[in-house]
């Protein structure tokens, strides 16, 4: 029985290939799946952060919305009450009026800090009376935007840009209110109160949460009026086109929050605004995206950790996982590697049993032929006798060409391995083996066959099947050292229930049995047949490879192999070969 040239390699070379395939989706399975796990998780807890910013952020604006409504609306107490007190009166009279000066001075510190002064202000824009010195300097506010804004007769009160105040030198927001003067007259004159924008900035910087997030009270043009971090005033009118471009979203969608990158500062921040009641004005606050990121991380520590765990679990798992099947890859090859050894040898050994007693055959023949010859030369004178004679002669002669023929169709079963072998006709293949075995088991044997017509082809190699039956045939003969009847038998089994100690399956069957009438096998010995090199035969006699090669043929076809025995009674063992 030949084998491919290399069968490891050629073992390797076919199964290597799906296995390493399954394991590269094993490994890639052992990463993405933890990843996509905690990347799922990111993105839900940023959510999570963002949302809870979110709804933090709202109460925060609204806190700052209602806060400037308050200081908007002491704002306008004040200016009414300027408004009343110099209503109808000329501007010269005011500026001599001691009396104005004093309620102006009340008016700015019943509002202090927030409010920093109170001025009226005649139609030209020059100061006639102040809450802070008496008599007032009369210093020009002519070029203050909202002078510009309230010559608009539509139009009753404005809000300014950040100024340095030019009486007092500090940073104010003034609110102005157009009131009408000299009685009669049709030049408006002003009255401002002015916000200190320090005391803005400094609530505004208690209302910040992180270091980055940014309080703001904007106008509507863009101009930033008072700002946490503080900016410089310039900046706040000369950014103010961005920042109103950033503004009007933020105010279409009043409450939703928006990521936006700031003009002053250039960090990206997340922005809720909301208009404060009917003033040009919108408050604003923005969380800074590295204060959120970093509450997002701290959420994510411990998914982050589970998911690298879980990597590292997959990981170890998986490379175990392949380290067993590359051992079992390599078991299962030195199994396959050490059964066709068997059934090399097992072959070999069948065949060495077989040209054993063919030689004994051979021997008989060329003894009757040479006393044939004998025969013929002693009684040459006797035509009778030398036909009777030349007639044994033919008969050896085609005995022997016969046993020839059966020997090398025996030799030539094994020639072939790898071609797809043809169904094995299991009558066929024992017919012809009980004739040859008939002749070379030896002389005190008989070898009877069993065999019904119409027997259906069976699974397994005919080279197998004949190596098979005559290690078996072999055992049946030392079993019965004084002689005996061997059986050679064939039938159809169908199986319904599966047998599980044989390893059977349900389905249908052709059974091929050995049977013999000889000494048969205790309990102990029938439980160890069939393991590889167990013999009970002494040394040189038994290989213990006979029903070993036998059990393996079976099981390669999909069958097995059965014995029963009884000491002193006999053997029967049957090979169960599924039908092809
Ligand atoms: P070997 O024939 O070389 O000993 P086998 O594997 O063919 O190896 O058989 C193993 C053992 O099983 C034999 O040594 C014998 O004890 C027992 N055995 C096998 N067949 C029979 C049989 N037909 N009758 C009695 N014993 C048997
Ligand atoms: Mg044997």
């Amino acid at each position: 029985m030949d084998s491919p040239p290399d069968p490891r390699g050629f073992a390797v070379r076919r199964s290597a290939p799906r296995l390493n395939r399954a394991f590269a989706l094993l490994w890639f399975a052992a990463v993405t799946v933890p990843v996509l796990g905690v990347t799922g998780a990111g993105v839900a807890s940023w959510h999570a952060v963002q949302g809870e910013a979110e709804t933090q952020m709202d109460r925060t604006v609204e806190l700052l919305r209602q806060n400037a409504l308050r200081a908007l609306g002491t704002q306008e107490a004040i200016l009414a009450a300027t408004s009343r007190a110099t209503a109808g009166r000329a501007p010269e009279e005011l500026r001599e009026d001691a009396e104005l000066h004093r309620l102006l001075a009340d008016l700015a510190a019943s509002a202090a800090p927030v409010i920093s002064g109170v001025l009226v202000a005649d139609a030209a824009a020059r100061i006639v009376s102040a809450s802070w010195e008496y008599p007032a300097r009369p210093v020009d506010l002519s070029d203050r935007d909202y002078v510009e804004v309230l010559r608009d007769p539509a139009r009753q009160r404005a809000v300014g840009a950040p100024v340095i105040s030019r009486p007092m030198g500090w940073p104010i927001i003034p609110v102005a209110r157009r009131a009408p003067m000299p009685p009669g007259g049709d030049a408006p004159g002003f009255v401002v109160s002015s916000f200190s924008a320090d005391a803005i900035a400094e609530f505004y910087a208690s209302v910040a949460e992180a270091p980055g997030d940014l309080v703001a009270l904007v106008r509507d043009d863009g101009v930033v009026l008072a700002r946490h971090p503080p900016i410089d005033i310039v900046d706040a009118v000369g950014l103010r086109e961005g920042v109103a471009a950033l503004l009007a979203p933020l105010l279409r969608n009043a409450g939703t929050a928006i990521w936006l990158r700031s003009p002053f500062d250039g960090l990206e921040r997340l922005f809720v605004a909301r208009p404060v009641g009917d003033w040009p004005l919108a408050v604003a606050y923005g969380l800074d995206r590295a204060a959120l990121t970093r509450s997002w991380r701290q959420r994510m520590v411990a998914p982050g950790a589970g998911g690298l765990a879980a990597m590292g679990l997959l990981l170890v798992l998986t490379a175990t996982a392949q380290r067993g099947a590359r051992r079992q890859r390599e078991q299962a090859e030195s199994r396959a590697e050490a059964e066709a050894q068997l059934a090399r040898a097992g072959r070999a050994a069948a065949i060495g049993l077989l040209a054993a007693g063919l030689a004994h055959d051979v021997k008989n023949l060329v003894q009757s032929v040479r006393s044939g010859a004998r025969l013929m030369q002693r009684r040459a004178a006797e035509p009778e006798e030398v036909r009777r004679c030349a007639e044994l002669l033919g008969d050896a002669a085609e005995r022997g060409g016969k046993l020839v023929d059966s020997m090398l169709a025996f030799a030539r079963g094994g020639s072939a391995p790898d071609a797809p072998a043809p169904p094995l006709e299991v009558g066929r293949a024992l017919s012809d083996l009980a004739d040859l075995l008939g002749r070379t088991l030896g002389s005190g044997l008989r070898v009877r066959a069993l065999l019904p017509p119409g027997l259906p082809p069976a699974r397994g190699d005919r080279a197998g099947f004949e190596a098979a039956v005559v290690n078996l045939a072999a055992n049946a003969r030392d079993a019965m050292p004084g002689g005996g009847t061997v059986t050679i038998a064939a039938w159809i089994e169908d199986l319904e229930e599966p047998v599980e100690d044989a390893g059977l399956r349900p389905g249908r069957y052709v059974v091929a049995a050995v049977r013999d009438t000889g000494i048969g096998m205790d309990p102990d010995t029938l439980a160890r047949v069939g393991e590889p090199f167990f013999t009970t035969k002494g040394i040189g006699l038994g290989t213990g490879l006979g029903l070993a090669t036998v059990r393996g043929f079976c099981a390669r076809a999909g069958g097995a192999l059965r014995i029963e025995s009884t000491p002193g009674r006999g053997t029967t063992a049957a090979m169960w070969l599924p039908v092809a």
